[in-house]
């Protein structure tokens, strides 16, 4: 990878977390985690030099690969040689419309997907904003499967009392393994940390609960790590400490409890009974 790059001009930029996948059994292993049918779209955040891009072309229907990098996108296509099904986007992961990516690929391939995933070894600076940004973009995905930092994975996949806004973030909407780790010299330049690979599953049904009061109630919950939620929610809710308390036990938590012992079921019962009870600003 080292003289590939080299042979090119590039020199790998740590602002932009480039850290390239240089073993094609562990992008192998990457891509069958994603499970892709040939009818499938799939996005790429990143492809760098194409370590995960040229084996999604020859699995799914069409793959949209997005960028920041101008300086690699020569590179990244001629490593794509003849495939005719990638797109690649310049531009910013966290900025772009997947909806109307989506429908522009799918005019591209002239057929209906079947499926849409994620698959990326993500830059590291970027991980939880890109998280959220495939969670909220709106379209339904069959899987998401990222290469974080391995203690990252680790929290996402966390569960009570090690909880925390992320592993409840992440766990609202799908459900999150670890599958693998990937040690840093599979990677030039070697990153830090070892890194993980996380598939996130979304559920089928979102749950039944409004998500802009569901997070309001979380946020609120996480403000002060490890205090207790019956102080947590009311500086987070501005409420009394004694209505939190009360609200809390309504709900069948005690209000002694701290945020990061809370499951989903939980939290959704939580912000729903303040929904119905309560008219927070
Ligand atoms: N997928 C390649 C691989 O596995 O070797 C590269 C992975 S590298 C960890 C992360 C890639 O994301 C780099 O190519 C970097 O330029 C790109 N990148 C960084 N920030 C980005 C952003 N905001 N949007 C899209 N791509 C970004």
């Amino acid at each position: 990878m080292s003289s590939r790059l080299k042979a090119r001009g590039i020199v790998p930029r740590k602002s932009l977390g480039q850290n390239f996948l240089t073993d094609d059994a562990t992008a192998r292993r990457i891509v069958d985690a994603a499970e892709i049918a040939p009818e499938d779209l799939v996005f790429e955040i990143g492809p760098g030099m194409g370590a995960l891009t040229v084996h999604l072309a020859k699995r799914a229907g069409w793959v949209v690969a997005i960028e920041l990098d101008r300086a690699l996108i020569p590179a990244l296509q001629r490593e794509l040689g003849e495939a005719r099904n990638v797109t690649v986007v310049h531009g910013d992961a966290l900025e772009v419309d997947f909806g109307v990516l989506a429908q522009e690929a799918e005019r591209a391939f002239g057929w209906s997907f079947a499926a849409i995933r994620f698959v990326a070894n993500l830059p590291y600076y970027i991980t939880s904003a890109a998280i959220r940004c495939i969670l909220e973009c709106g379209l339904r995905s069959a899987a998401i499967v990222l290469t974080v930092q391995a203690e990252v994975a680790e929290r996402v996949v966390a569960q009570p009392p090690d909880m925390s806004l992320l592993a409840v973030s992440v766990q609202f909407y799908g459900e999150p393994e670890l599958l693998f780790k990937i040690p840093p010299d599979r990677f030039y330049p070697q990153p830090e940390v070892e890194s993980a690979v996380l598939r996130i599953r979304p559920h089928a049904q979102p749950f039944a609960v409004d998500p802009q009061a569901f997070f309001r109630v979380v946020k609120a919950g996480f403000s002060q790590p490890r205090k207790q939620l019956r102080n947590t929610l009311a500086a987070g809710l501005g409420i009394t400490k004694a209505r939190a308390g009360e609200i809390l036990l309504a709900s069948g938590i005690e209000p002694g409890r701290r945020a990061e012992t809370l499951g989903i079921t939980e939290w959704i019962g939580l912000a729903n009974y303040i929904m119905s009870n309560e008219s927070i600003a």
